[in-house]
């Protein structure tokens, strides 16, 4: 079983990534993003209560996360493991992961950050923006906070799986096959 944590900062490529993760290696696809924005998208309370946070580009506060990824990882059970994408976000999130998953005799197996300078960044977010419909893709100032943001407050969980020996670094600049390629090499590492 693998549970992977895909890192990197927004527009790193984690969603793109996670996309082909699934299809190959047939893991558990949870992203806090995608399940905020479907949340966002029925209007639910959970959903309004994000709405604000999401806008600006800040975090949601770690106790709504982390309930919403242990609802989550309750209902969904998996033969080959999750492939956790924008969460943990915090060192706080990350305590809360393992302590979770222990509850259901799971451990992460690695993390898998991925390596974008971040001119290439702010390119992908503003262009993701034109197609996307994400309000956080089209705007600079949005942009550079969650640039900030992830500088602050989300870098600091690299050293929570550095401390566990469970960091990988990945170059995520090039072509997403070429990516693909060299995350393959370190996922079949890890079976
Ligand atoms: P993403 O799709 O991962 O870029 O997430 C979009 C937005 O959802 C973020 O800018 C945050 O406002 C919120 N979000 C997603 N995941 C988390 C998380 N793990 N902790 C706090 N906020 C999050």
């Amino acid at each position: 079983m693998l549970n992977i944590v895909l890192f990197g900062p927004p527009g790193a490529g984690k969603g793109t990534q996670s996309e082909l993760i699934v299809k190959q290696y047939g893991l558990l696809h949870l992203s806090t993003g995608d399940l905020f924005r479907k949340h966002l998208g029925a209007g639910t309370d959970l959903g309004k209560l994000a709405q604000g946070y999401m806008d600006q580009g800040n975090l949601v506060p770690d106790a709504v996360v982390i309930k919403m990824v242990e609802d989550r990882i309750a209902t969904e059970s998996t033969a080959k493991g999750f492939i956790f994408d924008g969460f943990p976000r915090t060192v706080h999130q990350a305590l809360a992961l393992d302590q979770m998953l222990l509850k259901h005799d799971l451990l992460i197996t690695g993390m898998l950050s991925l390596e974008v300078e971040a001119s290439e960044l702010r390119i992908r977010l503003r262009e993701r923006g034109k197609t996307s419909g994400r309000k956080d893709d089209q705007d600079d100032i949005k942009i550079e906070n969650r640039i900030k943001v992830y500088n602050e407050e989300t870098k600091p969980v690299a050293d929570y799986y550095k401390h566990q020996d469970k960091y990988v670094s990945i170059k995520g600049m090039g072509s997403i096959a070429a990516i693909f390629q060299l995350i393959t090499h370190e996922l079949d590492a890890f079976k």
